[in-house]
């Protein structure tokens, strides 16, 4: 049999019962860290021998893995922190056991995305999951353009030299929604600040954030009005670029909320900056 087992994201409390019994019980831990995996099972004073499977021999890995427990072994799988297979390493043992048809269980537990949207305040009963944004901007933005109208909370893994540049990004492609980043979940430190995205980029600018955290940003506005016909069309796009986006983003925004063709927009413009 194989076990996916959550493990605490930062306090060493929220490991579930049934986590420490099959960790005691199986043949075999398959870790995504062996050092991080033994401070853990040593703290529960849990002897078993571990074995690595992280990113770079996942592959090979899921084949003894599907070996050994077809031969009868068990076998818990690990990562570092909360659910194997989010952002992490598991999908893809699990997809393999699957077809082979061999037995393999979740243990659930501990998990930041999930722990970061609760503690958001924002509405929780839809939410898209995006895990880690791409790095570079421009791809950064096009995943945030894709799902720009999803009436859903967004959440997000971020890594703290990040932050300042995915929030920008957010703003820009977002508009200035509620949002929430939450720091160091379970642990002493943890903090979470709410506000709209602008609010958030100011204190962080000021604050420059440590330590791991999950952003959550309200899902698109399921009463955001069309704008009526009288709108001063100039001074929207104007608004959008104070909220940070660039003239072309403002533009494309506009149009979107107006009605109006990305030219009829753009021709009302043409004297600003493509960026304030
Ligand atoms: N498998 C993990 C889970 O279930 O949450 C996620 C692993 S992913 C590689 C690590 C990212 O999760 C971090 O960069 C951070 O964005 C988020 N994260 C993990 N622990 C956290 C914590 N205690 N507080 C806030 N975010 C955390």
């Amino acid at each position: 049999m194989i076990y996916l087992c959550a493990t605490p994201i930062g306090n060493l409390e929220d490991i579930t019962l049934r986590v420490l019994r099959i960790l005691k019980e199986v043949d075999l831990v398959a870790a995504e860290d062996t050092r991080q995996a033994k401070k853990l099972l040593t703290h529960y004073d849990i002897r078993v021998p571990v074995i690595s499977l992280h990113q770079h021999n996942e592959a090979q890995r899921t084949e003894e893995i599907l070996a050994w427990a077809a031969e009868g072994k068990d076998v818990a799988v690990v990562s570092d922190a909360g659910m194997p297979g989010i952002s992490d390493p598991g999908g893809r043992l699990t997809r393999a056991a699957a077809a082979a048809g061999a037995d393999i269980t979740v243990l659930p537990g501990a998990n930041a995305a999930l722990t970061g949207l609760v503690l958001s305040g924002l509405p929780c009963e839809t939410f898209y999951f995006g895990g880690f944004l791409p790095r570079r901007s421009s791809e950064r933005k096009k995943a945030l353009e894709a799902v720009r109208s999803l009436q859903a909370s967004l959440v997000y893994y971020e890594a703290p030299h990040r932050l300042l540049k995915t929030l920008t990004d957010m703003t820009a492609v977002l508009g200035d929604r509620q949002a929430a980043v939450a720091r160091e979940l379970t642990k002493w430190y943890e903090e979470t600040l709410r506000g709209p995205l602008t609010g958030l980029l100011d204190h962080f600018g000021q604050t420059p954030p440590r330590g791991e955290l999950v952003i959550v940003v309200e899902g698109a506005d399921l009463s955001e009005e069309p704008m009526a016909a009288n709108t001063d069309i100039r001074r929207a796009v104007l608004d959008e670029m104070d909220a940070g986006a660039s003239k072309k983003e403002a533009i494309k925004n506009v149009a979107r909320r107006s009605g109006l063709s990305k030219n009829e927009v753009y021709q009302r413009v043409l004297d600003l900056p493509t960026q304030l």
